[in-house]
């Protein structure tokens, strides 16, 4: 008798309930298809359900379930991914607290998995996805027809061999050429004369570019910058050192990527596999073209805007082993690389590396694990380091590389602070500062371009006063008061719930102009054109200009081809654009951003304001950046103009650690949202009792001392000993309405816990989320390591 087989299966049903796998047995007819990583059919709970496997062994741990053990029935595909990615998934679902189906999904080919579905009779049915492989058949003439004459009247069998002598075709394109060729291709064929074979086609495949060589010169700071990564690859000899992500610190221009380059093509060689995330809106023609003219067909691109057709043959390219280097989008980390041995973040401050809906997962954590499970290097890029990675490099969980010179030698440009309040009280009621106007008009009459921020994540507003600059803050939590119209004017603290009455005057300096911030872009479009000389081109880029599916490229195309103009748009233009004519920059109001509800806003403004400047003289001519503020003496903007990130850095420490927020604390942040306000805001109390009786206990106990496998830098740092006081203990705060308070048409609270830096969050707080009763009506989400709090 043969030994029973017996798998480990994740059952597709989308619950945080089911937070574990379940045994099914192998029967002896599927032993052979049965592997990890598989999509099968089993019975859970009296119906059909689809599964994944994620391991197979022998011996049950408790050989009296054998009875009840049910077979798997069906195995319905190849397999996805192997038992690391396995181990990956249950651990973002833990870490996370997210379904086990929903982080396994992560790992299966986009679209092309088979689904269960409910007939109209109440049946489930099995639907295997419309996605595959498409074939192209291919015509070719063999031998035997050099010497072929067709009859004078085979009229179509001439065509088309005269149309194959120049060499094979696609039948399809043949048949766009000669009309009605089935039959004479039949007959062609059956005499030997072509060959009609079927051949993959990968549908939105571009030409591919002149190939282009590694840079031999490399700087000085490439150079060691590479040898880091070589030595922790195990290249040059070296024995590999334990491989702590890898953080490259280089400003705008510096030469990052052809690090990267150069470690891939190292990674290639050794016959390894490398990943290369950039953040979705910097993922340009531009960027792939960089990958693909070092690369050619190795590389794979996956990223949201691809058709269904095209993501799964890029994703299926990458899983036969043809393609070796995967560019893409956060989720392009989940790619079935064969033998990864290196991972590389570029920008890896971008928030877009969170996941915004669930599994909310942080790419950064989840690269590093991945990293330390497959023994692969992983490389952090950016110019302008997120809080917590310069956090992580204090610790010593990361390593660190500086390149602070750009390649081309050229220095950043300089960064030029207008006060928007001294404007107003001088009687400039404009947008555009003397200074700015005055650049504006010089660079269009030396015929070279400006790019202009209109940073406006619109729907949080905030009063502020157009005389002095003050905007009313709460002083609990050191982020600005949120406007509000009803049920009175109002303004509310997003973080913890404090609200007051609308001021009617500035409490500062009594001026009656405390406003409501925010023109839009075609505001400024319509100042702008009334300011520049008539017919100067100007490309406005927001969200409503760049709908569809290539507008972007569309509006952006128009300003490269314009001989002189002004490029205008909201933040969508900051990053990771490369325009060589480009010689001002100007920031319309850079406050926008400042005091955006968040306590991350002077991180994001500094970073956003080094992007900018960035964009500045790339090529030859020189470039210069203007800054418009109502708070000049705001520390991210000094340190931005002054290209010191110290200064930021120094003032954020001591900011974050006096009020408890990451690096030096782990959050968490609660959404409760439906369409009923009461409803949600009595789920919302119930909970945040719930949590503040759970607090307790542990404060109590020991439980806010379970240091270790989930501190927020990565599970190799030490845990921070310099904990500050506050976070001694847990926080509850709130619950408040969301900034966003109203989303179509539901309302939207929120609580938020801080916890000691290194707590285990998602352990605690899980048996309250596990059987919880969910209330009709009102949805719950929880964002462990939340990127932003809106
Ligand atoms: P980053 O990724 O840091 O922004 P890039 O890799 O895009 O920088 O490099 C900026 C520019 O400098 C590119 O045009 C690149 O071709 C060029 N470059 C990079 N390294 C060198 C080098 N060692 N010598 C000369 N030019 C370089
Ligand atoms: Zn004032
Ligand atoms: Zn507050």
């Amino acid at each position: 008798m043969q030994t029973p087989l017996y798998a480990q299966v994740i059952v597709d049903i989308p619950t945080r309930a089911l937070d574990s796998a379940f045994d099914y047995e192998v029967p002896g007819e599927l032993r052979a298809t049965a592997q990890a990583g598989c999509c099968v059919l089993v019975d859970f709970a009296h119906r059909p359900v689809l599964g994944y496997i994620i391991g197979l062994f022998e011996t049950l741990k408790d050989p009296s379930t054998a009875e009840k053990i049910k077979p798997i029935k069906e195995v319905l595909s190849t397999p996805y991914f192997d038992t690391v990615s396995a181990k990956l998934a249950q651990w973002i679902a833990r870490e996370y607290m997210a379904p086990l189906s929903e982080t396994i999904h992560l790992f299966a080919p986009p679209g092309s998995a088979p689904k269960l579905k409910k007939d109209e009779n109440g049946i489930w049915q099995l639907e295997h996805p419309g996605i595959g492989p498409v074939d192209d058949r291919w015509v070719t003439l063999t031998e035997e027809a050099c010497s072929f004459e067709p009859k004078a009247n085979a009229v179509k069998q001439r065509a088309i061999i005269e149309a194959l002598r120049i060499g094979e075709v696609r039948v399809a394109e043949l048949g766009l050429e000669i009309s009605a060729i089935t039959a004479s291709l039949k007959a062609l064929e059956k005499r030997g004369l072509i060959r009609i074979e079927s051949r993959r086609r990968m549908r939105g495949e571009r030409p591919l570019l002149p190939a282009t060589q590694d840079i031999k010169d490399l700087t000085k700071g490439q150079r060691d910058a590479l040898s880091v990564v070589l030595n922790s690859l195990g290249c040059e000899g070296a024995t590999p050192i334990p491989p702590a992500p890898i953080l490259l610190d280089g400003v705008t221009g510096s030469g990052k990527t052809e690090v990267y380059l150069q470690a891939i093509r190292a990674v290639l060689e050794q016959g390894g596999s490398a990943v290369v995330l950039v953040p979705e809106i910097s993922l340009t023609p531009q960027t792939v073209a960089r990958f693909r003219a070092r690369f050619g067909e190795q590389v794979a691109v996956l990223h949201s805007r691809l058709s269904a057709g095209e993501r799964f043959d890029q994703w299926d390219f990458v899983r036969s082993g043809v393609a070796r280097v995967v560019v893409g989008a956060r989720s392009a980390l989940f790619a079935p690389l064969q033998d990864l041995r290196l991972i590389i973040i570029d920008e890896e401050h971008e928030s877009s590396y969170k996941q915004s809906s669930s599994p909310r997962y942080v790419t950064r954590e989840v690269a590093t694990k991945m990293a330390q499970l497959r023994g692969a290097t992983l490389i952090l890029g950016s110019a302008t380091p997120s809080v917590e990675a310069l956090h992580a490099v204090q610790t010593g969980a990361y390593t660190t590389v500086q390149l602070p010179q750009r390649a081309s030698g050229k220095l950043l440009p300089p960064i030029q602070i207008v006060n928007l309040s001294a404007e107003f009280q001088s009687g400039n009621k404009t947008m555009f500062s003397q200074p700015l106007q005055k650049a504006l008009l010089e660079t269009i009459e030396r015929k070279e371009k400006a790019v202009l921020l209109l940073n406006k994540r619109g729907f949080a507003s905030f009063l502020l006063c157009r005389d002095c600059g003050y905007v009313p803050t709460c002083e609990n939590c050191a982020t600005s008061f949120t406007y509000h119209e009803q049920p009175t004017p109002n303004l509310t603290c997003h973080h913890c719930g404090d609200s007051h009455p609308v001021l009617a005057k500035c409490p500062e300096c009594g001026s009656p102009y405390l406003k409501q911030l925010g023109p839009g872009t075609q505001f400024a479009f319509e100042q702008l054109k009334a300011l520049l000389p008539e017919g100067t081109p100007i490309v406005r880029m927001d969200a409503d200009t760049t709908r569809g599916k290539n507008g972007h490229e569309r509006c952006l195309d128009e300003f490269i081809a314009a001989p002189t103009g002004v490029l205008l748009g909201t933040q969508m233009i900051a990053k990771g654009l490369d325009f060589p004519e480009v010689t001002l920059v100007g920031v319309l109001i850079a406050d926008t951003s400042l005091k955006f509800p968040d306590f991350r806003a002077p991180e994001r403004t500094f970073q956003l304001l080094e992007q900018v400047a960035g964009r500045a003289g790339r090529a030859e001519k020189d470039g210069r950046v203007i800054v418009q503020t109502y708070w000049p003496e705001h520390v991210a903007i000094r340190a931005a103009a002054t290209h010191d990130r110290e200064l930021l850095l120094a003032d954020e420490r001591e900011a974050r650690s006096e009020l408890g927020y990451p690096p030096y604390t782990r959050l968490a942040n609660i959404l409760i949202w439906g369409k009923d306000l009461k409803t949600v805001t009595s789920e919302a109390m119930n909970l945040a009792n719930q949590l503040d009786a759970l607090s307790g206990k542990l404060t109590e106990g020991d439980g806010a001392g379970a240091q270790g496998s989930s501190s927020i830098v990565g599970a190799q740092g030490e845990p921070d000993r310099d904990v500050p006081s506050l976070s001694a203990n847990f926080q509850i705060l709130g619950p408040s309405p969301c900034v966003l308070a109203k989303r179509q048409g539901s309302h939207r609270w929120h609580i938020l816990i801080k916890a000691p830096q290194g707590a285990d969050l998602p352990g605690l707080l899980a048996p309250l989320f596990k059987g919880r009763k969910t209330t009709p009506g009102v949805n719950i989400a929880i964002d462990i390591d939340p990127a932003d709090l809106l």
